[in-house]
């Protein structure tokens, strides 16, 4: 994927976090963008992952006024983090309904966001390709943990030295194999 490519999918990752920021209303607290702190190769599970939880607050806020809202996107050590609150609306105790139903939203809005990281997990952050398989292996970049697609690792940090990374389970410079920057528990012991 070229660079003019990526810009593209950036550009159409702005458009989509506008639309999915108003489209769930309640999940964003009517903010105007979704404002996912990630790259634009994990869209098509956020968006997935956003509707399963508006359908949640669909059903219980008009009536119950118990709601699910995100607290924060982003990514953290190459993968997902989708922190969210579970919240009831209104004044003094919530009731015994609104509870339960909170409880119940929560524990369905866990298993969703754990199942949206999962799937994250297997898709490069910058292009949404998957990654982890012969074809395109899974490279994390070193210095910073990032899961990438080959091609993604080595066009990161345009301008620098080539990108160090580690792919199945030996480490390159660029396209050049290298000895493994990290010491062995044997030497570090010395
Ligand atoms: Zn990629």
């Amino acid at each position: 994927m070229s660079e003019d490519d990526l810009e593209v999918l950036r550009t159409r990752s702005d458009e989509l976090q506008t639309r999915i920021a108003k489209e769930c209303c309640v999940l964003y607290d009517g903010a105007e963008s979704a404002a996912w702190a990630c790259g634009p190769g994990w869209d098509d599970p956020l968006e997935k992952l956003s509707y399963k939880l508006e359908a949640l607050n669909v059903q219980l806020y008009d009536r119950w006024k118990v709601k699910v809202v995100v607290a924060q996107v982003k990514e953290k050590f190459g993968t997902l983090r989708f922190y969210f609150e579970c919240l009831v609306d209104g004044n003094g105790e919530p009731t015994h309904e609104q509870v339960v139903l909170s409880h119940y939203a929560e524990d369905l809005a866990s298993e969703y966001v754990r199942k949206a990281e999962e799937e994250c997990y297997g898709v490069c952050e910058e292009c949404g390709t998957p990654i982890g398989t012969c074809e395109s292996p899974r490279c994390c970049t070193l210095g910073w943990y990032r899961y990438l697609c080959r091609d993604c690792a080595m066009r990161h940090e345009e301008g620098s030295p080539p990108v160090t990374y580690e792919m199945n389970g030996k480490f390159y410079e660029g396209d050049k194999e290298i000895p493994s920057p990290f010491k062995s528990k044997s030497e570090r012991r010395k």
